[in-house]
């Protein structure tokens, strides 16, 4: 009998008949939720013998939440995603004139999933700009609350930015002109360090050897170089036996790192966006304000074929909800044609998440395996030569053939 995943302490107890619910998503977003619930449960299936299974509850966002409710982002989904803890989610329409500027910022701040974290290597087989993408294997950790992302903007000619011009401009001596837009940047020393607090702990379980925090701390000095700061800091506070600073790796070890530790560095994002680029190897988890990880996300997941493949999460202190990072790709909707890789990857990510780390080995390798041998989905025939094309229900029968036995 199925039975919900709980937390014990400070981790997620999860049971072998998991209830986890779904979002299908809108515009293609049933096609390749369909491909992906099916070699999840064929993976589960045959990897346990029939020991585990998934029982999936669906949860309504979206067109169909609001067809069925008149609601885009129902009450009830969000309590049933908190009881459930681990949700998958395909992409979602953002409603034009709805009263909701993103069903996914709505979904992040409604449950506090402070974390957007993206995975990001190469997969054999996948076409790549970068001579060698195999050297790519990186964990973005992004920050999902602050930043100027926080929605505290002002028109420009608004009564609202005259008062803040006016004010900055009496009470603190700052010269804006008077035609100019005013966006607030706020971010605080609590959810920078749990942003990196995070990183720092997957990094540990998953033997990576660096955490880098990415920011603009030169310039923004109190907002991105205070995040600076405080990832030290919270390095010092909270893992004084296995974390140490670069400059520490060189003044106390010689710049040998010593066995169990990860080092802790920092990098300015312009830099950034060069280093992982010409010295992908020396980056592991990297740890981001909002914006410098929106980019950054986007130009990694380039280097190793793109978007159709960057899995994603968005993470609080234990509720998760993985998700496709592209859109709903509307024009390709019910056609049977569009690549689930991301919706997959994403999954195996939940699968990893819930401790069923070789259920989503398992997948990995046959989604792997497919592309290698040609069967691919059309965003992948097309930049392949002598590729098969692939229907999305074909492209995840052909995985579950590559699994494993
Ligand atoms: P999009 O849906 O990501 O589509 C842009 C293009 O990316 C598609 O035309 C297609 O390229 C390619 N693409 C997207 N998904 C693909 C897949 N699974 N397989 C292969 N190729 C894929 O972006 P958009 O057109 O800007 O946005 C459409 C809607 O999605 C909007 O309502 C937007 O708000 C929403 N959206 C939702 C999310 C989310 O829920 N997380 C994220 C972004 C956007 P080709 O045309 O070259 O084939």
């Amino acid at each position: 009998m199925a039975e919900k995943i709980t937390v014990i302490g400070n981790k997620l107890a999860v049971p072998d008949n998991p209830f986890i619910a779904f979002i299908e998503g809108d515009g293609t977003g049933p096609d390749i939720w369909k491909a992906t619930r099916f070699v999840i449960d064929e993976t589960v299936a045959k990897l346990y013998s029939g020991g585990r299974k998934i029982e999936w509850v669906e949860v309504l966002a979206g067109e169909k939440a609001y067809k069925k409710t008149g609601e885009w982002l129902p009450e009830e989904t969000l309590r049933k995603i908190k009881e459930y803890i681990v949700a998958i989610k395909g992409p979602l329409t953002t409603p034009v004139g709805g009263g909701i500027r993103s069903l996914n910022v709505s979904l992040r701040q409604k449950l506090d999933l402070f974390a957007c974290v993206r995975p990001v290597r190469h997969y054999k087989g996948v076409p790549s700009p970068v001579k060698e993408p195999d050297k790519i294997n990186m964990v973005i950790f992004r920050e999902n609350t602050e930043d100027v992302y926080a929605g505290i903007e002002w028109q420009e000619g608004s009564q609202e930015a005259k008062k803040v011009i006016d004010f900055l401009k009496a009470q603190l001596g700052s010269s804006i002109r008077e035609d100019s837009g005013i966006g607030i940047k706020p971010m605080s020393e609590f959810c920078s360090k749990r942003i990196v607090k995070k990183a720092i702990e997957h990094a540990l379980k998953n033997g990576f050897k660096s955490v880098t925090m990415m920011h603009k701390g030169n310039i923004q000095k109190f907002t991105e170089g205070a995040f600076r700061k405080w990832g030290y800091e919270l390095a010092k506070e909270d893992f004084p036996d296995c974390v140490i600073s670069e400059d520490e790796l060189w003044e106390k070890h010689g710049g040998k790192q010593p066995e169990g530790k990860i080092v802790l560095k920092d990098r300015i994002a312009d830099i950034m966006f060069q280093l992982v680029l010409l010295r992908p190897s020396e980056f592991g988890v990297i740890v981001t304000p909002n914006l410098n990880g929106d980019y950054l996300s986007d130009a990694v997941a380039a280097q190793v074929g793109g978007i159709g493949m960057a899995p994603g999460a968005n993470m609080g202190d234990f509720v998760a909800i993985f998700e496709a990072t592209h859109g709903t790709a509307p024009k390709y909707a019910n056609q049977d044609k569009v690549n689930p890789g991301s919706l997959l990857l994403s999954a195996c990510m939940m699968l990893e998440y819930i401790g069923w780390s070789e259920a989503s080995e398992s997948i990995k390798k046959a989604m792997e395996k497919t592309i290698s041998s040609g069967k691919v989905t059309y965003d992948l025939a097309r930049q392949l030569k002598n590729s098969v094309e692939l229907k999305t229900t074909r492209f995840a029968e052909e995985i579950v053939r590559n699994l494993d036995s």
